[in-house]
């Protein structure tokens, strides 16, 4: 008796032990980058705190939504998105969907593949940090679909590439892939994304069916501003008069040009806050006379692709735009005085140019390449001294005459700025 009791205990004991085993392994696995999930996506899981009950079942009633908001600010053009289309909260688990995509101009490889999901993991950690700070719970997931497409997205203008993509990627059409991709992952939200290896204008588009865009020569900083834009939260940083709004109520906020915090509007059209903080009301008090089509007309010429011209903080520019970005060439007048002529590449000044750069110290004037002085130039010091000849990578490099302000002149070969031979 006693000696089969003993018996029984040994096997609870054993029971227990593998219990704990298999919840040890579970949350080594969890942990573990990257993981394979056998269904063609690669998943990258970075938090593991998971709330899929966070307000299912919310009805899409605008009065119930918005009930936090006073009646005659309901109608706010800045409130439209909120828990509209597919992707409505940035609550519980979310699972974006990462679509590398191969088009005629560029494809991945190991090395950029590898700095993606790096990229992405630090960027969502960061998401998932701000929205604790709202007490938000959210758990964010990556799986990672690869696509080859023919043609080239972005030179192309917006093309209709995007099913092409997910069809090579085994994944169903744009309207029915977040269906597919919250049942596949287990997700209450699956927010789609594509990514280039190129450089490009980083969008998301919430016009039809929701996805981002995002380039990886450009970056990803602005990876969290394109989620937030999924679940509803809108630019600040066009036009002229919401910017000046937005820079009034929330100085430091993500969906502003630099800005980095998630303000108080934005944290409540994710659904990271169920009230309205006072600065947001007084933002969608100032700006409750922005009309809807007001606003598509901005976006519209936010998003130019032709040759136009484009007012920014420090001057004017007139030349080629692809969606809004100076590519191509063109123009730029700057308000202190200075000018640039040449190429662009996504709104840098990239390849060859000619102009003036002016300084605190004096001015430059002469060529450029990628945005630096390159090629012949001068440049005049307010102390009366100048410098003509050769410039290699913004330093005077090659051969080239100094001139004191009384009149002496010294020439000959100069490295890194410095002079070395007659
Ligand atoms: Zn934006």
């Amino acid at each position: 008796m006693s000696n089969s009791r003993g018996k029984k205990h040994y096997f609870s004991w054993l029971f227990l032990l593998l219990a704990i085993f298999i919840l040890i392994g579970i949350n080594g696995w969890k942990e573990e980058l990257p993981i394979n999930n056998g269904n063609g996506g690669n998943n990258q899981i970075i938090a593991g705190s998971n709330n899929s009950a966070a307000d299912a079942g919310q009805s899409n009633d605008a009065n119930k939504i918005l009930s936090a908001v006073p009646k005659e600010l309901r109608s706010s053009f800045f409130l439209e998105e909120k828990e509209n289309r597919c992707c409505k909260t940035l609550l519980g688990n979310v699972a974006v969907a990462v679509v590398m995509v191969n088009d005629s101009a560029s494809q991945w490889d190991d090395k950029a593949t590898a700095e993606l999901r790096t990229a992405l993991q630090d960027n969502g950690r960061e998401v998932i940090a701000d929205a604790k700070a709202y007490g938000a719970d959210l758990s964010l997931t990556f799986h990672y679909y690869t696509a080859n497409i023919t043609g080239d997205v972005g030179t192309d203008g917006e093309k209709d590439w995007q099913d092409q993509a997910l069809e090579s990627a085994g994944l169903p059409s744009v309207s029915k892939v977040h269906k597919y991709l919250t049942k596949q992952h287990s997700a209450k939200e699956a927010p789609l994304m594509f990514v280039l290896n190129k450089s490009g204008r980083a969008t998301t588009s919430v016009t039809d069916v929701e996805w981002i865009t995002m380039f990886h020569k450009s970056g990803y900083d602005g990876f969290e501003h394109e989620l937030l834009h999924i679940f509803g939260a809108k630019d600040f940083y066009y036009p002229k008069e919401v910017k000046q709004w937005a820079v009034k109520y929330f100085p430091d906020s993500i969906m502003n040009t630099d800005g980095e915090e998630v303000d108080s509007l934005t944290a409540y059209l994710v659904g990271w806050t169920d009230t309205l903080a006072d600065n947001a009301l007084a933002f969608l008090k100032d700006s409750s006379r922005i009309t809807e089509s007001y606003m598509q007309e901005q976006n519209a010429k936010e998003l130019f692709t032709g040759v136009g011209t484009k007012e920014y903080d420090n001057g004017t520019y007139t030349g080629d735009l692809l969606r809004g970005f100076r590519h191509g060439t063109g123009t730029m007048r700057y308000h202190n005085g200075g000018w640039y002529t040449g190429q662009w590449n996504n709104g840098q000044r990239s390849g060859y140019g000619t102009g003036k750069e002016i300084y605190d110290n004096g001015y430059y004037e002469g060529e450029f390449y990628n945005g630096k002085r390159h090629g012949q130039g001068t440049y005049v010091w307010t102390t009366g001294s100048k410098y003509t000849g050769q410039w290699t990578d913004g330093d005077r490099t090659g051969y080239g005459t100094f001139t004191w302000p009384d009149g002496t002149t010294k020439s000959g070969n100069w490295k890194d700025g410095q002079f070395i031979e007659q």
